[in-house]
């Protein structure tokens, strides 16, 4: 897969990229024997996937939702009119995490590149998280080398146990493998993910198809309008994204306003997610060292 081929299939019509889930779909579900489900946030992106699927595909398709706790109210309530909807649990809570790990600020990328920086004995792996393996790649930008400092680490460790592991399981004990309504213009992970597996992977870490990776957001909201597809109210609340509450990844760029939000309609849930501490550190007093507006 290439940068060029990406661009390209983005260019398709909608509904050049609607075929394009059924045949991706279809063939990872013969690859392994119809063992599929569906991977559903409650979110706009894998509703228009599970809708893709059971409309085009097999309406007896699974959905799983993972509940972490930390969704927004209007996003469980809307996930759970879903039919033939399983709902799992991680085993540990979001304060227990983020006082072992830390905070998952920035990017999951550049979290777990700070946080092995900190912690590593490996000379190795710290020069190349201060200065670039080959070509450059997997370092620490230098806008956020001052968190190698920090009084308080950040991390990534979040998403695999709240959601990876909870997923890990279900996997093991029903045999069935998950279609991910991911995007490779949603982060530079998810595109590099893409450029190595392309829309099914079946490495044996991660058996997973991903047939929305050629997809944007404007393909997302033009099928919604097309099949009239019912989505979370939380987005005409002023949401960009679904997902975790508190989640930190991204709340640095500009105009990004979940805090705001979430401070102005969830006060009690705001105030709650700001005193979680790591290393006796506030999530409120990590945002300030940031330098995040909040
Ligand atoms: S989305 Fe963010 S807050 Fe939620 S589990 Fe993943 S890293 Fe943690």
């Amino acid at each position: 897969m290439t940068y060029e081929e990406l661009k390209y299939r983005q260019g398709w019509t909608l509904e050049q990229k609607i075929d394009h889930v059924v045949s991706v779909v279809s063939a990872f579900s013969a690859k392994v024997n119809d063992k599929i489900y569906c991977s559903v946030s409650g979110g706009k992106d894998s509703g228009v996937m599970l809708d893709i699927i059971r409309r085009f595909i097999d309406k007896t398709v699974p959905a799983v939702f993972c509940n972490t706790g930390n969704e927004y109210p209007e996003v469980v309530k809307f996930v759970r009119q879903t039919d033939n909807l399983t709902i799992i649990h991680p085993n540990v809570n979001i304060r227990q995490i983020i006082d072992k790990y830390g905070f998952p600020l920035i990017s999951k990328e550049q979290s777990r590149y700070i946080n092995q920086a900190k912690h590593t004995k490996s000379e190795k792996l710290l020069h190349i998280r201060l200065y670039g393996g080959e070509k450059g790649i997997g370092k620490i930008s230098e806008r956020w080398k001052f968190l190698i400092q920090a009084p308080f680490d950040v991390s990534e460790k979040c998403c695999d146990y709240l959601k990876k592991k909870p997923f890990e399981k279900f996997h093991k004990e029903t045999g069935l493998y998950p279609i991910i309504g991911t995007m490779a213009c949603e982060s530079r992970l998810r595109f590099q993910k893409w450029l190595k597996h392309g829309c099914n992977s079946f490495e044996s870490r991660m058996i997973a198809s991903y047939p929305l990776s050629i997809w944007t957001d404007n393909d997302i909201w033009a099928y919604i309008q097309k099949f009239n597809l019912p989505y979370s109210p939380i987005y005409d609340m002023g949401i960009r994204r679904t997902g975790c509450m508190f989640c930190g990844f991204g709340c640095h760029i500009q105009n990004d306003n979940r805090f705001y939000f979430l401070k102005s309609h969830k006060p009690k849930i705001y105030y709650h997610f700001m005193q979680m501490t790591n290393n006796g550190v506030t999530y409120k007093e990590a945002l300030q060292y940031c330098g995040i507006d909040f």
